[in-house]
């Protein structure tokens, strides 16, 4: 269900700005231009997801719509045309996610992304770490409010223990002086188990003394906050640094896959598969490898064109994905592919690759104006000991041997001879 976005603004321009920005961002919009209205709409219903706020209104000049609405308990994003300090202040010390000065040409930007975190924040686990109640609860409460999953600790100790049973954490804010560990040497042994293109670590110090922000940054943190912050300058921080690790994160992504099929490329497999193998042999879980790849696949781009050519390579992985579920599925390059799946016991694993190359084989395959018959050969290891590059070997050795037999039809090494 789509989440609700009450807009409070008695501009009809700009309220329908803003209707675009949120209907872009799958927001349901109501839209309020009075006071009056407001209290009106949330009388009945005040089950927003999230509000904008206009600072002045034809019968509320002066915010007071602010509190009303906040009252609901609806996060809301101020928008002022007002720039001086003390209304800043004022909007600051309420409970808002932010506020947006309008004359600016980058405010519909900004609030699109205000909007759209608010909507993602939930992904992204926070880890906060402070022996004050009072201090740990107003981080909490800044971050809850911009929808932040968050996570708390009262020392560096029970930080670790936390992190140990939650690896979604992806940032640790934590304050310098606490009992038991302190804050830098939290960081200290964080960095031990977590880069920081995994894990982002924030240090906090009340201390007036420059040199605690240096001494967290040598020690492995990503930024510090020096106490008392504003919001403005915490939520600066939080987001540039969530920011810059989901860049990290989608980066990594975009290295790993491939860009056709979206399974993951050659680099991937080599990178994770050795990992599974000895995962596999260490728990005595039988497994198999194997390597596929499409028979006659150049007569397919001759016949019906290069585009149709990739449309089948994509629904080859979809069927890939579909028989191999949670194994390891890659396109290797070109028609070929390989996969790493584990099974109950040899015959098993040579099951799901039979079961595999004859569904394909009696397939059609849509593609635009046509379908599209196509086959697999398949080289398979079973239960080899070897190391992965000896066994995509022996793999590969099966599969030519697979072709040569006639195509169409699965090899498993060392057991050419029963075939
Ligand atoms: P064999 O049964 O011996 O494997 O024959 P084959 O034609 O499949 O093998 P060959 O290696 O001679 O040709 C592979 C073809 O795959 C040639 C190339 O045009 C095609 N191919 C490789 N990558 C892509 C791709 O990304 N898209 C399309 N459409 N074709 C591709
Ligand atoms: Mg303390
Ligand atoms: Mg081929
Ligand atoms: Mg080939």
């Amino acid at each position: 269900m789509a989440e609700r976005l009450l807009v409070v603004e008695d501009s009809k321009p700009i309220a329908t700005v803003i209707k675009q920005i949120a209907k872009s961002l799958q927001y349901e919009v109501t839209i309020a231009r009075s006071l009056a209205e407001v209290e009106e709409i949330l009388q009945g219903d005040s089950d927003f997801f999230a509000a904008t706020i206009d600072y002045s209104l034809p019968d509320a000049l002066d915010g007071e719509a602010i509190p009303c609405v906040l009252s609901h308990g609806i996060p809301g994003v101020v928008l002022t045309g007002k720039m001086d300090d003390s209304t800043r202040q004022k909007i600051l010390s309420q409970a808002v996610i932010d506020y947006i000065p309008k004359e600016n040409s980058q405010a519909f930007l900004y609030l699109k992304r205000i909007l759209q975190w608010q909507k993602t924040n939930h992904q992204n686990s926070i880890l906060v770490v402070d022996d004050s109640s009072s201090a740990r609860n107003h981080v909490v409460e800044l971050l809850k409010r911009r929808k932040f999953t968050v996570f708390i600790a009262k020392n560096g100790i029970e930080a670790l223990e936390r992190l140990a049973v939650h690896p979604e954490i992806k940032m640790v804010i934590t304050d310098l002086e606490m009992p038991k560990m302190d804050g830098i040497e939290l960081t200290n042994e964080i960095r031990k188990k977590h880069s920081r293109e995994q894990l982002s670590i924030i240090g906090i110090s009340g201390a007036d003394n420059g040199i605690h922000s240096a001494r967290f940054i040598k020690n492995g943190a990503d930024d510090f906050l020096r106490k008392p912050f504003c919001p403005e300058e915490f939520y600066c921080r939080i987001t540039q640094n969530i920011e810059s690790l989901n860049n990290i994160a989608q980066l990594q992504i975009a290295a790993n896959t491939d860009y056709l099929t979206e399974l993951l490329n050659r680099r991937a497999f080599f990178n994770e598969a050795q990992g599974r193998i000895n995962g596999y042999s260490k728990r005595n879980i039988s497994y198999g490898l194997a390597m596929i790849d499409i028979d006659h696949f150049k007569k397919v781009n001759d016949h019906y064109g290069h585009e149709a050519g990739d449309q089948v390579l994509r629904v080859l992985a979809l069927y890939m994905r579909k028989h191999f579920g949670s194994g390891l599925i890659a396109r290797l390059g070109g028609e070929e592919f390989a996969v790493l799946i584990p099974g109950l016991d040899e015959d098993q694993i040579y099951g799901k690759f039979e079961d595999f190359r004859r569904d394909i084989a009696v397939s059609m395959i849509p593609t635009g104006d046509q379908e599209i018959s196509i086959a697999v050969s398949i080289g398979a290891v079973i239960n080899s000991k070897e190391l992965l590059p000896k066994q995509i070997n022996e793999a590969d050795n099966a599969l030519y041997h697979a072709k040569d037999n006639g195509r169409n039809q699965l090899c498993v090494s060392g057991m050419e001879d029963e075939d």
